[in-house]
């Protein structure tokens, strides 16, 4: 019995493994195709990318979108369904620097949330590492429970009530 589970644990966590390395190729594309349309953050911007811990919030690009990007390949986007994460729903997504937005959805706590992200992503030291992270907390968690998200959640009132 013992060894019929280390088999199906492998096999599963190899699946997973792959999973997320597709994830992060993904990620890597879509900053690289991206990143150059996006547009710099306003001074009001950057003091609440500071707030929220941001090291580096000159290096953070915003781009506007009708659409946030998802994955073409339809495995990863069940998964990512099956977490919580919901594509078509998103308002916001942070790849790096790279924070995408939804048009007629940017608000300052949306901003502090993403820029959030931003901050975990400078302390994993990598869009590789922090994705690594971030997903298995994302296949293990949920979506709603993740404690990045929770983190980003809690750091939201940050964009909030600012004097612009
Ligand atoms: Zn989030």
């Amino acid at each position: 019995m013992t060894n019929l589970f280390n088999g199906f644990f492998q096999r599963i966590s190899a699946l997973i493994n792959n999973l997320i390395a597709r994830g992060i190729s993904w990620a890597k594309k879509v900053v690289e195709e991206k990143a150059k349309e996006g547009r710099l953050l306003s001074d009001a911007e950057l003091i609440i990318a500071k707030r929220v811990g941001v090291r580096f919030p000159e290096r953070i690009r915003l781009v506007f979108v009708d659409q946030i990007p998802q994955p073409e390949d339809p495995q990863l986007l069940e998964v990512a369904r099956s977490t919580g994460l919901n594509f078509p729903s998103t308002i916001g997504l942070a790849l790096g620097y790279t924070i995408f937005i939804r048009n007629n959805n940017f608000s300052e706590k949306v901003l502090a949330h993403e820029c959030r992200h931003v901050y975990q992503f400078e302390q994993a030291g990598s869009i590789e590492s922090y994705l690594q992270n971030y997903l298995q907390s994302l296949l293990i968690d949920g979506y709603t429970n993740s404690p990045y998200e929770k983190d980003a959640q809690a750091w939201e009132k940050e964009g909030q009530s600012q004097n612009f």
